[in-house]
């Protein structure tokens, strides 16, 4: 007997946009129904082997009983209520985790709904920060290849082709992009990696209020990894100027490139940090601007005495209580040793993928394996064909990348490279 199917597709593809998409030829969505440990169940039965975490976020897997307990036990007490004027124990209690997990001296927490809008409040807190100051420094400093969201301010520090400045020209503030650095994670450091930032500095430093950065890994923007030199010379270039440095570790944060943040591989603390994606290990939206106190206090003593912003899901009591679990499963779960043995495997089956025609680079670092081709991928049809072979991977451009859940095991990894060897050996 024939299952009847439940999930309206037909409806999906005329009414409803995801993301990137068009409504005029929208790409087939698979429907999924269940998601447990590192599996993704369609509608019809297939189990699928996760390669994305969903977006860098599901990092214990899916439908985790902690997350879900406290999920469920927080529901129970309130879903949401009001910070402005309030508080309650499941933001205390996340923030004083964030505060101790995080680089030294971050110690004042914004909590946002997205990493966008994380990064928007970032922003913000530099440029109330030198206007109370008395200083008018309205440009940001950024690096070509970026990726910070998707909303106006963090658009307008996004690599300018990916992001389609062109499209919202005279709209979208106009910021001061140097190159992206060269120097992968592995090689030998080049001092001259630095220099067009360094220039970029030296000319622009009064008008500029913080550089923007996504540390050691690009992202969205290219999925590149780079040398731990580079974003130390940024933070002794950013103290030498004075100007703020706001690292945004959205993609990069809780464990992902085999330290807790990424910082850590140059050893040095931002002043601004934002965090998101895997936040609430999958479960929901959430994100903190985190700051040092001294700065916190500098843009309070502004004009406007206070920091201007506050959305209505604030702290929403059950995405902290969810959040606070995800980092107890970090702290107990000895994450480090599974994303370092991720990291081995990757660094054993990835470069056998480089010996295919169509590959011009594959590339690693923690639990991010990344093949770079020579050509952009069909989506439709590759889509179908890591379905067809019992993985869920999702490319982008010439990309081909994977940041499985750090509980995937040696077998269900292999699963996902030999995927992509047969699929590209095709
Ligand atoms: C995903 C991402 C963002 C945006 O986060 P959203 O939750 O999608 O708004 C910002 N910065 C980086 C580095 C990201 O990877």
């Amino acid at each position: 007997m024939q299952k009847e199917l439940s999930i309206d597709i037909k409806f999906d593809q005329c009414h409803i946009w995801h993301p990137y998409t068009s409504t005029i030829t929208p790409l087939p969505c698979y429907p999924v129904t269940e998601a447990r440990g590192v599996y993704i169940t369609l509608e019809d039965g297939t189990q699928l082997i996760d390669g994305m975490s969903s977006w860098w976020s599901a990092i214990h897997g899916y439908n985790h009983p902690h997350l879900t307990a406290a999920a469920k036990n927080q529901l129970d007490k309130m879903a949401h209520v009001m910070f402005g004027g309030i508080t309650h124990q499941p933001a205390v209690e996340l923030c004083k985790k964030l505060v101790s997990i995080t680089p030294p001296g971050l110690d004042t927490v914004f909590l946002a709904d997205s990493g966008s809008v994380a990064v928007e409040v970032a922003l913000k807190m530099a440029l109330q920060y030198w206007h109370a100051k008395g200083e008018s420094r309205a440009k940001f400093l950024t690096l070509r290849h970026g990726y910070h969201g998707d909303t106006f301010a963090a658009m307008s520090v996004t690599d300018p082709d990916n992001s389609m400045h062109s499209l919202y020209k005279g709209f979208v503030p106009e910021h001061i992009f140097a190159n992206a650095p060269q120097c992968g994670f592995w090689e030998e450091w080049n001092e001259d990696d630095i220099n067009d930032l360094a220039d970029k500095l030296a000319q622009y430093h009064q008008q500029i209020a913080a550089i923007i950065l996504e540390p050691i890994v690009q992202g969205a923007g290219g999925m590149r990894l780079y040398h731990p030199t580079y974003l130390r010379r940024v933070r002794e270039l950013c103290d030498y100027y004075g100007v703020l440095l706001i690292a945004d570790e959205i993609a990069t944060g809780f464990g992902r490139t085999g330290k807790l943040f990424a910082c850590e591989h140059a050893n040095i603390s931002p002043d601004i940090m934002c965090v998101g994606k895997a936040l609430t290990g999958g479960y929901m939206t959430l994100s903190a601007t985190i700051t040092h106190k001294q700065v916190a206090d500098t843009v309070c003593s502004g004009d406007a005495g206070c920091f201007m912003h506050g959305p209505t899901f604030m702290g929403n009591p059950l995405a902290c209580a969810v959040a606070t679990a995800n980092l107890e499963i970090l702290e107990q779960n000895q994450w480090q040793q599974k994303v370092t043995s991720i990291e081995k495997q990757l660094a054993t089956e990835l470069p056998l993928i480089a010996t295919l025609e169509k590959v011009k680079q594959v590339r690693w670092l923690g639990a991010i394996g990344v093949i770079e081709l020579h050509q952009p991928v069909d989506m439709a049809s590759i889509q179908q064909a890591f379905v067809n072979a019992g993985v869920w991977i999702r490319p982008f451009g010439r990309l081909i990348y994977i940041m499985p859940p750090y509980i995937i095991t040696p077998t269900q990894l292999s699963c996902l490279t030999q995927a992509i060897y047969k699929i590209l050996n095709t």
